[in-house]
Formats: C-alpha cells, sequence, structure tokens
C-alpha cells in the first residue's frame, strides 16, 4: 500500500532531493463552486516533486483519478462520468517576478503552466481541486444526442414523448402569436 504523503514542502526537497506523494481526498462539490458537478467520489492523487533548472523553481508531475456525475446541461440529468488525468506543474517563486500593480501581465506559452507560490508548502489537495475542476466540461453532456427537456412541458425528451406538438417553426409561430396577442391588447 502506497503510504499517504500529502504536502509538498520544498525545503525538503532542497536539503533530501526529489519527494514522492500520494493521497486520497473527499471532496463536497460544494467547494468546486461549479453547478455542473453533482457528486464526487475519492480523489486519488500521485505526484513527484524535484528542483527545478531555474533558482527557486520547483517540477511537479503527478496523476489525477476521481468519479462523480456531472448534470447534462441540456436534460439537466446527472450522469456518472470518470477522470484520469497527468499534470505537470512548474512552481516558480512569486517574489522573482516583481510587476508594478497596474502593469500588464503578459503569460508567454511557456508560462501557461507555470504556479507562482509564495509558500514554500503546496498542499496535495489544492492540486487536487484545481485537476477536478479542469475536468468538468463547460456544457457537460450526458451523451451527445442528448434530446434535452421538451421546452414546453418540460419532460426529459431522452425517456419520454410528450404530446407537445414542438419544432422550430412551431416555435416561431408561437412567438408570432405572442406578438399578435400583445397587439391586440395594445389596441384594446
Ligand atoms: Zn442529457
Ligand atoms: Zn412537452
Amino acid at each position: 500500500m502506497v503510504k499517504t504523503r500529502e504536502t509538498i514542502v520544498f525545503d525538503e526537497i532542497d536539503k533530501d532531493g526529489p519527494q514522492s506523494y500520494a493521497a486520497t481526498f473527499t471532496v463536497a462539490p460544494e467547494e468546486l463552486h461549479s453547478d455542473e458537478l453533482a457528486a464526487l467520489g475519492p480523489v486519488s492523487m500521485t505526484a513527484e516533486a524535484r528542483k527545478g533548472e531555474l533558482r527557486g523553481e520547483y517540477l511537479v508531475d503527478g496523476t489525477s483519478r476521481f468519479t462523480g456525475d456531472l448534470t447534462c446541461s441540456r436534460c439537466l440529468e446527472p450522469y456518472p462520468f470518470a477522470s484520469s488525468s497527468t499534470f505537470h506543474l512548474r512552481f516558480q517563486p512569486r517574489s522573482d517576478v516583481p510587476r508594478a500593480e497596474d502593469e500588464e501581465i503578459e503569460i508567454s506559452p511557456e508560462e501557461l503552466d507555470v504556479e507562482f507560490y509564495v509558500e514554500r508548502v503546496i498542499p496535495l489537495r489544492d492540486l487536487a481541486l484545481e485537476q477536478i475542476q479542469l475536468s468538468i466540461p463547460m456544457k457537460p453532456l450526458c451523451n451527445e444526442r442528448c434530446l434535452g427537456l421538451c421546452t414546453v412541458c418540460g419532460a426529459n425528451r431522452n425517456r419520454e414523448i410528450c404530446s407537445c406538438v414542438e419544432s422550430a417553426l412551431d416555435e416561431r409561430w408561437g412567438a408570432l402569436r405572442e406578438i399578435q396577442q400583445k397587439m391586440k391588447k395594445g389596441e384594446s
């Protein structure tokens, strides 16, 4: 069994060389502030950390693994998903990048995976939260062909065929009827 070790301490790497970490975290979906995440199982993390080439730089390579439920953006039903991914992060000290408050920060492509640190201690749990955040799609779909909800009665059209007559054409006629009704009301 892998020993739990969940805090990356840069001083330890300076002193003893590269370090390995592994831990499993319980994360409540609310912590992610994501409407799409309905449920989340235990999050397994492993990571290796070593010194980078730059002064004060540390490289962290790791894996994250978890399962959960996402809410479909069309039918609003939760559906299971599994994520297994690797990550490569570079930590650089924030103090080495002096910037005026109002100076525009230009990020070069190489800097995209750089995280600027102040504290020399990085909880693996923080990296877990980042990985979960990154794994959540903008518009989750239970199925590419999800039919969504009937805009008239709200029925889940993946499961039932409601009797509402509805097509793109009907919707347009509906909008037109609304306008006509408003005009009539305006007249009387
Ligand atoms: Zn759906
Ligand atoms: Zn309907």
